[in-house]
């Protein structure tokens, strides 16, 4: 399409923007055509009617807006303690306005006696209610000519600097509106518009921008996110249909002598009916005749890496080769050993290919992949080498789904030969539904909702390091009683060496507290060859250490039944998600397991949010949900690489059913006019080519 659209004009021949400007919005803020100005939406709006007294403030961390004079301005301090205050009056009190940054440009715009309306946090600094760099605007004649809701954007120190506040993007944008109006278009069909009474599409982008009530904000809002939401779903679900009607998959009709015996002697306990419902899932999506592509949940030791090495055997019994890929050498080394151990007595081979694979033995494990003498491949990321060709690739399981990039999986997919091969991708923690559809919403979904039985609830403890000697004693009794401890640092990657100093310190206070020979202790972390760290996992493994020391490379997958003690250092430096994982490496065995959060004494407000949910709380789907609502969807695992979270207005968990209802409507579209051919969807169908078209890189697999 060559057709010359305005909204994808450089936002540089823009009145009011220009070069310099230009150039910094695209750094700051990835504005760059007039379409991004469009959809750079305010995140708040300043009724310039209603303002409190300043006798009546409660601080309470909300904001406030205040309307006064400037009676009295001065500098104070230096070096960082510099500040500006500035006295602002009002018929009933006074307060303070303080900056410490920006104070010559602040010093240049704020005038004594002058009238000032003026927004931000009260809060009391000793005994002065204060507030901390707030908004002012000027009440002058121009005031009262002013919109009487004005949007406030988002900006940045820098582009602030060159003059782009806030109210030049009012501006900026009052400038743009009209231009783009008329090439803007209705981009739903009227039955979704009247079913919920929708404003109209230009009307909502005019007014998102340009309200004149709070209740016109609410509904442009509300047309926004419907809108936002709609045509992702109207993508992902395009996708699975397309995959359903035109993928042709491989068939896998039997169950065979491998499965069987396997399902009949090898398997040690009875499948869980969570299990059993998931494989007959599956089973049944290899019989389909399309390609499978599913998204297994299950909590942490739910027993997902079982009901994929049973998919695996049906793949060969009938004559095709399966592949699982997972995150860490640490993982894949682990899924080897526990499969081939699962499958001893069974004719079978099964390789393990990783980073650290030798040159010799890489060349047969290859030979042997290619001419299809081996059976499954397990591995890290190397399996997606171009020099790793399958003979006949039928189906492709991806653990820890969220480490993977989009690019690393679709690689692995392209390996199969006549056809895709079916392809399981499964979470390690759990994440919340509304996630999994946004996220995950073009593939089918299975979860395993139920623990193995016998499994003792891991108790979960919080303390402070006062409590130090206390657990020490209690790390003495557990080890007399035969049992195993983990105590895990936290790593943060940008800093590896500050991490391994943690890691280090703690190491030489634990052997002395716990001298050889008495006490062996295992020290494992991501700066290791990978054959040092399979080593100490393994002497941890058969128990001839008791302690195992590491930073997070263990969080993954490592199974020793006969440790029953997780100790996290440092816990508030870890998400939710994280923890949760971290404890699930106990509480395997038949031993009452305990976790213990170690933090410092002082902690924020959302760090003990986050610690009491894992004492409270031992369901990952729980966990997960919580996690989303303190830390929003933009930080969870998976979703830097997605992109798809990226959302410009709707917020998965504040609009979940905003969420709900566009997903139902998508589906109800699509399901009606799978092409969106018919007439009434040719506006869905513009906006939606449209789209799809600037954001190339959203396509999943195709
Ligand atoms: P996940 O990958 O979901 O975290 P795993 O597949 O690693 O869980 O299983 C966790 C542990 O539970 C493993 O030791 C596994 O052998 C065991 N397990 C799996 N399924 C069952 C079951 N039905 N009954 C008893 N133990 C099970
Ligand atoms: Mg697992």
């Amino acid at each position: 399409m060559t057709e010359n659209n305005i909204l994808d004009s450089d936002i540089t021949y823009l009145k009011g923007v220009g070069p310099l400007r230009a150039e910094l919005l695209k750094k700051e803020l990835a504005l760059s055509k007039f379409g991004d100005l469009l959809y750079h939406f305010p995140f708040r709006y300043i009724d310039r009617t209603q303002f409190h007294k300043i006798s009546e403030i409660i601080p309470a961390n909300i904001s406030v807006q205040l309307r006064g004079k400037v009676v009295k301005m001065e500098t104070l301090g230096q070096g960082r303690a510099l500040r500006l205050i500035a006295t602002l009056k009002d018929d009933t009190g006074s307060i303070q306005l303080v900056w410490f940054k920006g104070i010559k440009w602040v010093k240049q715009k704020l005038l004594l006696q002058q009238e000032y309306l003026v927004y931000g946090k009260p809060a009391f600094f000793g005994r002065t209610l204060t507030i901390t760099h707030p908004d002012f605007e000027k009440v002058d004649s121009g005031f009262e000519l002013g919109a009487r809701l004005q949007a406030v954007y988002n900006s940045s120190e820098k582009l602030n600097a060159v003059g782009m506040n806030s109210r030049s993007f009012n501006r900026v944008i009052a400038l743009l509106l009209p231009k783009v109006s008329s090439v803007l278009y209705e981009n739903l069909k009227p039955t979704l518009i009247n079913k919920y009474h929708l404003l109209s599409h230009v009307d909502a982008l005019i007014k998102i921008h340009q309200p004149s009530s709070l209740e016109e904000i609410h509904k442009a809002q509300l047309r926004l996110k419907y809108e936002e939401f709609f045509f992702i779903q109207l993508r992902l679900i395009q996708q699975n249909i397309f995959r359903k009607e035109k993928i042709v998959g491989y068939i896998f009709p039997h169950v065979g002598a491998k499965f069987n015996t396997f399902y009949k002697e090898g398997l040690p306990f009875e499948l869980t009916k969570a299990q059993k419902r998931v494989i007959k899932e599956i089973r049944h999506d290899f019989n389909s005749g399309r390609q499978m592509n599913r998204l297994l949940q299950g909590d942490v030791g739910s027993g997902k890496t079982l009901v994929a090495l049973m998919c695996m055997l049906i793949a060969v019994d009938n004559n095709f080769q399966a592949a699982l890929m997972a995150p860490t050498e640490i993982l894949a080394q682990q899924h080897y050993n526990t499969i081939v151990n699962f499958l001893q007595g069974i004719e079978i081979n099964i390789g393990l290919l990783t980073g650290s694979t030798k040159v010799a033995r890489r060349r047969v494990l290859l030979e042997d992949l290619r001419t299809g003498k081996l059976d499954i491949l397990l591995g890290t990321h190397a399996l997606i080498e171009p020099t790793v060709v399958f003979h006949n690739l039928g189906f492709v399981v991806i653990d820890e789904q969220h480490r993977f990039g989009v690019q690393q999986r679709a690689k692995l997919w392209a390996k199969g030969k006549q056809h895709l091969p079916h392809v399981l991708v499964m979470t390690a923690t759990p994440i919340p539904r509304t996630m999994a559809m946004t996220l995950y919403g073009d593939l089918d979904y299975s979860v395993i909702d139920e623990l193995p039985p016998g499994r003792k609830e891991v108790k979960t403890y919080h303390y402070s390091d006062a409590k130090r000697i206390a657990l020490f004693g209690f790390i003495k009794k557990q080890i007399n009683a035969g049992r195993q401890i983990y105590i895990v640092y936290p790593l943060i990657k940008e800093s590896e060496t500050l991490d391994l100093k943690d890691l280090n310190d703690g190491y030489n206070s634990i052997s002395r507290e716990f001298p050889k020979p008495e006490y062996q202790i295992s020290v494992v972390h991501g700066q290791m060859k990978a054959k040092d760290k399979e080593y100490e996992m393994q002497r941890f493994k058969r128990g001839e250490t008791q302690i195992m020391i590491a930073t997070t490379v263990i969080e993954v997958g490592v199974d020793v039944p006969n440790a029953s003690v997780m100790i996290i250092e440092n816990a508030e430096r870890f998400g939710l998600s994280q923890l949760h994982q971290l404890r699930g490496r106990v509480g395997r065995g038949a031993e009452q397991s305990f976790c213990i959060l170690m933090s410092s004494y002082k902690l924020s407000a959302e760090a003990s949010t986050r610690l009491e949910t894992m004492v409270n709380s031992s369901d990952g789907f729980e966990i997960a949900e919580a996690d989303l609502k303190l830390r929003g969807p933009g930080d969870l695992q998976g979703t830097q690489q997605s992109g798809i979270l990226a959302l410009k207005i709707a917020d998965i968990v504040k609009d979940e059913n905003i969420l709900r209802y566009a997903r139902n409507d998508a589906k109800e579209v699509l399901g009606d006019d799978p092409q969106l051919d018919k007439e009434e969807n040719k506006d869905i169908k513009k906006f939606f080519l449209a789209q799809k078209k600037s954001q190339p890189n959203w396509g999943i697999i195709s």
